[in-house]
């Protein structure tokens, strides 16, 4: 048994090919989620963390220890070294520190961070009113533009599980719009996306989480002890919510609309 230290990511198994990881509280206050995605040819990190310190937060052992130990359950999967494609929800430094920790990496691909990089990358052709498919090898993935929080965002649709990997655009937490009508288009694409019957969305998961169990309620930034957090699941549902909710913001800075499970700020 290998001892657990404070830093240590906190790993969930969503389905047997699909790790979640949290960067611990103990090691950063922003505590991203970030997600493993195995396919049998290639492997999909979302997001690297807050930390470019394997010391303060060991995302390489992580990353390597899953890997192991997918592969030793899934001994057909023969391709070594197997690959790894390191893609981002958004280029915020929170999501992309980690970067530097899996550059280098044998058979690792890390996907650049500005909106061109990751255009050219996924192969949009008409940015961001456009969902490309990413195969991982019997496992496709949907790549939905979804600039508004940031330039480069986009959303992932996990056809295995039914997540949508929403990122800092709808999680229960502060969603923080920089640009108003590029965020409410990407939340219309997301309804749009959500509303056809051949991608059948299960649940969002985004990228963090700051709120608390009390509706409307949220923990400010820089809290390191949440001890009644929300659940980070959202219903596809929230969408609508998001929506009507982007639609009474006039865009003053600072602005907030509170909802149960978000609040909407003008990040600006
Ligand atoms: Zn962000």
């Amino acid at each position: 048994m290998t001892e657990q230290r404070v830093n240590d990511a906190e790993v969930t198994w969503l389905d047997p090919d699909t790790a979640q990881l949290r960067q611990p509280k103990a090691s950063h206050w922003e505590a991203p989620f970030l997600y493993l995605l195995f396919g049998r040819e290639r492997s999909l990190l979302i997001d690297t963390g807050a930390t470019t310190d394997e010391t303060v937060f060991p995302l390489r052992t992580t990353v390597e220890r899953l890997t192991s130990e997918w592969l030793r359950r899934n001994p057909a999967v023969f391709v070594r070294p197997y690959p790894l494609v390191v893609a981002h929800s958004h280029a915020h430094g929170d999501h992309i520190a980690g970067d530097a920790l899996l550059r280098g990496r044998p058979g690792t691909t890390v996907v650049g961070t500005s909106p061109a990089e990751v255009i050219g990358f996924f192969g949009f052709h008409s940015w961001p009113d456009e969902t490309v498919e990413f195969d991982l090898g019997r496992r496709v993935v949907d790549v939905i533009g979804g600039p508004g929080h940031e330039p480069s965002a986009v959303v992932f649709f996990d056809r295995r599980t039914g997540i949508l990997f929403t990122g800092d655009t709808v999680l229960p937490a502060r969603l923080y719009v920089r640009d108003l009508p590029q965020f409410r288009a990407t939340i219309e694409r997301l309804i749009r996306f959500r509303d056809d019957p051949t991608a059948p969305v299960r649940e969002l998961r985004g990228a963090h989480i700051e709120m608390s169990n009390d509706p409307g309620v949220d923990y400010p930034a820089g809290t390191v002890d949440q001890p009644d957090e929300a659940p980070l699941p959202l219903r596809p549902r929230i969408l609508d919510r998001v929506l009507a909710a982007v639609d009474e913001l006039r865009g003053m800075p600072g602005e907030r609309v509170v909802r149960r499970r978000f609040v909407v700020v003008v990040d600006r």
